[in-house]
C-alpha cells in the first residue's frame, strides 16, 4: 500500500520535545511509516504566529538541521523524494508560515537552500506576507513579491491558513498550480473549521489549476452532524467528487499538529482507513489516487 501526505508537523514537535523521527510515540514516526511499501511524507516547518523576524528565521533554520540530521542518521528509513534510493519513506521539507523567511526575499533564499520546496504562506494570523484565517487583509505588497518569487525557483504555494481575501489574491497573481495542503471542504459544523476549510468557488480554482487539495484529519474540520467516525472523512471526498476533483483529493493528515478522532490517530491507522472507505462504497482506483496517485502526479510534475 501506498501513501501520500501533504502535511505533518511531526518534526517540529520532535525538536520542541527531543523526540525522535525514528521512533516516537507520536501519530508519525519513520518505523511506523516504513510499514507501508511507500510513504511520502511533507513534513512541514511550523512557524507561530508569535514568531517573527530573525527569531522566526532561527527556529526555521534550527528545525531544517534537525530534519536533515534525522533524514542522514535514517538513511535505511528515509531519503529525499526525488532521488533514487529505495527508501520505503520519502521525505519533501515545507514550511507552516511564510514569516521563515524573517519578511525579506533574501530569507526566501535562505528557505529554499534548506531544502524549502513548498511554503505554507501564512498561519491563521497576519504575517509579512499576508492575512491568516483568522486576521483581516489580503496579501501585502511584499507577499505579491515573495509568491512570485516562489514560482519563479520552483517552490509550491500553499493556501492553507489564508483568509478568503489572501487567497483570491494568490489565485490573481500566480500562474502555476498551487495546493491547499490541508484543508476541508466547508460543509462543517462548527466555527473554527468554517474559517479554516475552502468553499466551492476556492475548491473549483484549485482544481482547474490542476492543484491538489490535502483532507485533513482535524476533528474540527470533519465534524458534521449524522456522520460520525470515519463516516465524516467519507462525506468530505464524495463531496469534492461531486465538484469533479477526482484528480484533485489527496491527504494532508496534520499528524502532530491537531486532535483527531480514533480511527484516525496516527500512520498505523491508515490501512484501516482503506478498508474503511472501500466498505463505505468507494471504488480502489479513486481511493489508490486519494491516498497516493493525484499526489504523486503533482509532485513529479511540478517539484524542481
Ligand atoms: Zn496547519
Amino acid at each position: 500500500m501506498k501513501i501520500f501526505d501533504l502535511h505533518c508537523d511531526t518534526v517540529g514537535e520532535c525538536y520542541k520535545n527531543s523526540q525522535h523521527l525514528r521512533k516516537n510515540n507520536m501519530h508519525l514516526s519513520l518505523e511506523g511509516a516504513a510499514e507501508y511499501d511507500e510513504y511520502c511524507q511533507v513534513f512541514a516547518i511550523w512557524i507561530t504566529d508569535d514568531l517573527r523576524g530573525e527569531r522566526a528565521v532561527d527556529y526555521f533554520n534550527n528545525v531544517a538541521d534537525l530534519y536533515h540530521k534525522s533524514v542522514g542518521e535514517n538513511n535505511d528509513l528515509i531519503s529525499y523524494y526525488n532521488t533514487d534510493s529505495k527508501t520505503p519513506v520519502k521525505g519533501i521539507l515545507a514550511c507552516e508560515g511564510g514569516s521563515a523567511c524573517g519578511g525579506t526575499l533574501r530569507g526566501l533564499d535562505n528557505m529554499y537552500k534548506k531544502g524549502v520546496r513548498l511554503v505554507t504562506l501564512t498561519w491563521n494570523s497576519n504575517n509579512e506576507i499576508g492575512g491568516g484565517a483568522f486576521a483581516e487583509g489580503g496579501l501585502t505588497p511584499f507577499g505579491a513579491e515573495f509568491v512570485k518569487r516562489c514560482e519563479d525557483i520552483g517552490v509550491i504555494i500553499d493556501v492553507s491558513h489564508l483568509n478568503r481575501q489572501s487567497f483570491w489574491d494568490v489565485a490573481k497573481i500566480t500562474t502555476k498550480p498551487f495546493v491547499a495542503s490541508h484543508s476541508n471542504a466547508n460543509i462543517v459544523d462548527n466555527f473554527y473549521g468554517q474559517k479554516r476549510n475552502l468553499d466551492d468557488d476556492q475548491i473549483k480554482v484549485i482544481r482547474d489549476r490542476g492543484g491538489l487539495i490535502g483532507l485533513n484529519f482535524c476533528a474540527d474540520f470533519l465534524q458534521q452532524e449524522n456522520y460520525p467516525g470515519l463516516l465524516s472523512l467519507g462525506e468530505q471526498i464524495r463531496y469534492l467528487l461531486s465538484l469533479g476533483c477526482e484528480d484533485v483529493i489527496a491527504f494532508g493528515s496534520d499528524f502532530d499538529g491537531c486532535d483527531m478522532i480514533d480511527e484516525l490517530k496516527g500512520v498505523h491507522k491508515m490501512k484501516g482507513v482503506y478498508e474503511n472507505l472501500l466498505k463505505q462504497g468507494f471504488d480502489e482506483s479513486v481511493l489508490n489516487k486519494i491516498f497516493y496517485n493525484n499526489a504523486k502526479r503533482f509532485f513529479d510534475k511540478n517539484l524542481k
